[in-house]
């Protein structure tokens, strides 16, 4: 069986070398003779993983002390609760947020049960073809959440706002592949499973002066304070989504760190968004100025093609191409791991689609 050209969404591809070294670990891990799945998470050897997969966050980053690294369980929709219960104070606790898309309105909804919320650009009555702009958000916000990059959608943002309060933000589906001032965030989470590890573990980045100012008895295990008191390990940590997103860290260093992933990253959506905008039969959903670099979310301007087009794709060895059930058509994810030889791949089937 050869290996397919994976565009699935999430989960999704990851550097072969990485499947390679985390198969390794799971039958012998570091020549111990136990595997990685049996030792105990406070073993010298775990501890020295998870000590390096949060060492290597801030050293790609290039961020300070001044921010606490912590992979949790809860995926990244946990998230959209943990940071209203540690940032909204239990007072009149109030938050904007951008509703850019599904996880946007996802993210809205929970923080709406801590208190108040203020949508302060939405898409949403435009089925989320655009990165709404013309906002501002006062200090009379607790802070703003906004989501980097829409998944479903395949829009992303390419500036972010200058806010008079702390800025949030939800990087689950393009964090490492472009080189940003990361120290304008004050909390990023993303979900492993999109761009660096499988699921299992959501990586949160937050400024540890932030925490702690909220009035409220926030439940341990959702308290980001404790969780930094004790390294991440205050329960069992989820292991082996730590150790193949430690190894997909070190293979991005490896290859140049997150700027070389942004050439490259760059170079796949070209080629992709050139045969879109070249070829009659097909188009995109969003607008040109706010296109994703990680999910490409296009569609057949003729629907009779489908079939022929399917087809075609699949008997070329491409899986995970099929869009979301929101949005339907078709979704290519770009991220860090894909070749641009697959992208090259699916433009050709696209090319001869007549
Ligand atoms: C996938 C995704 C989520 C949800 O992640 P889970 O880990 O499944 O909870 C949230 N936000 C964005 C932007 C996503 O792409």
């Amino acid at each position: 069986m050869s290996k397919k050209h994976n565009f699935s969404a999430g989960p999704c591809i990851l550097p072969q070398e990485v499947f390679q070294k985390s198969a390794e670990a799971i039958l012998d891990f570091n020549g111990s003779g136990l595997s990685l799945l049996e030792i105990s998470h406070r073993s010298k050897d775990f501890v020295a993983v998870m000590d390096e997969a949060r060492a290597i966050v801030k050293r790609l980053l290039n961020l300070s002390d001044a921010y606490e690294v912590l992979y949790l369980g809860g995926g990244a929709s946990l998230q959209f609760a943990m940071v209203p219960y540690n940032l909204m104070p239990s007072e009149n606790g109030k938050a904007a947020y951008l509703n850019t898309g599904t996880w946007a309105a996802s993210a809205i909804k929970e923080g709406k049960k801590f208190g108040t919320v203020d949508i302060v650009g939405s898409s949403k009555e435009e089925n989320y073809a655009f990165i709404p702009k013309n906002y501002t958000v006062g200090n009379e916000y607790d802070y703003f959440h906004c989501t980097s990059n829409n998944t479903i959608y395949g829009t992303q943002m390419k500036q972010f706002p200058k806010v008079d309060t702390l800025l949030v933000c939800d990087m689950s589906s393009d964090i490492f592949s472009r080189a940003i001032d990361f120290t304008q965030f004050d909390l990023i989470y993303a979900g492993a499973q999109k761009n660096m590890g499988p699921a299992g573990t959501t990586l949160v980045v937050v400024k540890k002066e932030i925490l702690g100012k909220t009035g409220r008895d926030i439940p341990s295990m959702l308290d980001y304070a404790l969780h930094i008191a004790k390294e991440s390990m205050y329960n069992t940590p989820p292991v082996f989504p730590i150790y193949a997103s430690l190894l997909t860290l070190q293979h991005l260093e490896k290859t140049g760190g997150i700027a070389a992933a942004e050439a490259r990253n760059e170079a796949k959506a070209a080629l992709l968004y050139s045969e879109i905008d070249r070829n009659p039969l097909f188009e995109t959903f969003c607008m040109k100025e706010d296109r994703s670099l990680m999910n490409v979310s296009f569609k057949l301007i003729d629907d009779t093609k489908k079939e022929e087009f399917d087809n075609a794709w699949k008997a070329a060895g491409i899986s995970g191409l099929n869009g979301h059930r929101s949005l339907g058509g078709y979704r290519a994810s770009l991220y860090n791991a894909m070749p641009i030889e697959s992208v090259q791949i699916l433009v050709d089937v696209m090319q001869n689609l007549k």
